[in-house]
């Protein structure tokens, strides 16, 4: 799975941008008022993310732009309940598995 460079929430656009590192080594940030999430690459100047801790970080601040949108503040700062649901949409959407026997477009 690739990460997206823009996604839409609650009708807002929102730019996904990758950066080589974050502030205190953190591993995404999401900032909804500017529209912008942002996942790391890097831990620190030389330890690199791997690929599916950094897709498992877009769900993370993707999960947080859902409930900030939503006004759930409380559920937007509990950070068990957004790391864990996050690592839900993570493992569904890398295990995602299509019939690819026939051509049938269309039908789900
Ligand atoms: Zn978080």
């Amino acid at each position: 799975m690739k990460i997206p460079v823009r996604i839409k929430v609650g009708g807002q656009t929102i730019e996904v941008r990758k950066v080589e590192r974050l502030d205190r080594n953190y591993l995404g940030q999401c900032r909804l008022a500017e529209g912008v999430i942002e996942v790391a690459e890097k831990y620190d100047r030389n330890t690199p993310i791997s690929e599916t801790c950094q897709i498992n970080s877009f769900f993370h601040e993707t999960v947080h732009a859902i409930l900030g949108t939503m006004g759930e503040d409380d559920l937007n700062n509990n950070e068990k309940f957004v790391c864990t649901f996050s690592s839900f949409l993570t493992e569904i959407f890398l295990s995602i598995e299509y019939d690819t026997s026939n051509n049938n477009l269309g039908d789900n």
